[in-house]
């Protein structure tokens, strides 16, 4: 049973494996997590460097289907506990 609402929730879980596949040319794979919502991309990691919080949206802004993004460091991102998680598990 494939309504409208479950297409978005998919496609926001590619958008979020192909962010996270690509960012691994900055880091190691388990650094960054994302949350996708209807195209709005979260970056949360543990190091609040802005640099390379830039540097990731550059590369996550050019993925198909990604609309805006923010970053946050892991500790206080808003969104994480919100159960739509994409990467590692904890
Ligand atoms: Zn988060």
């Amino acid at each position: 049973m494939a309504d409208d609402e479950d297409d978005a929730r998919r496609s926001d879980h590619r958008i979020a494996e192909t962010v996270l596949r690509r960012l691994q040319v900055l880091d190691h794979p388990r650094r960054w997590q994302a949350h996708v919502e209807h195209g709005h991309l979260v970056l949360c990691d543990d190091f609040d460097d802005p640099v390379q919080q830039h540097l990731a949206s550059i590369i996550a802004i050019a993925v198909p289907g990604v609309s805006s993004i923010e970053t946050h460091l892991r500790s206080t991102c808003p969104h994480h506990h919100r159960g739509r998680l994409a990467g590692p598990a904890h």
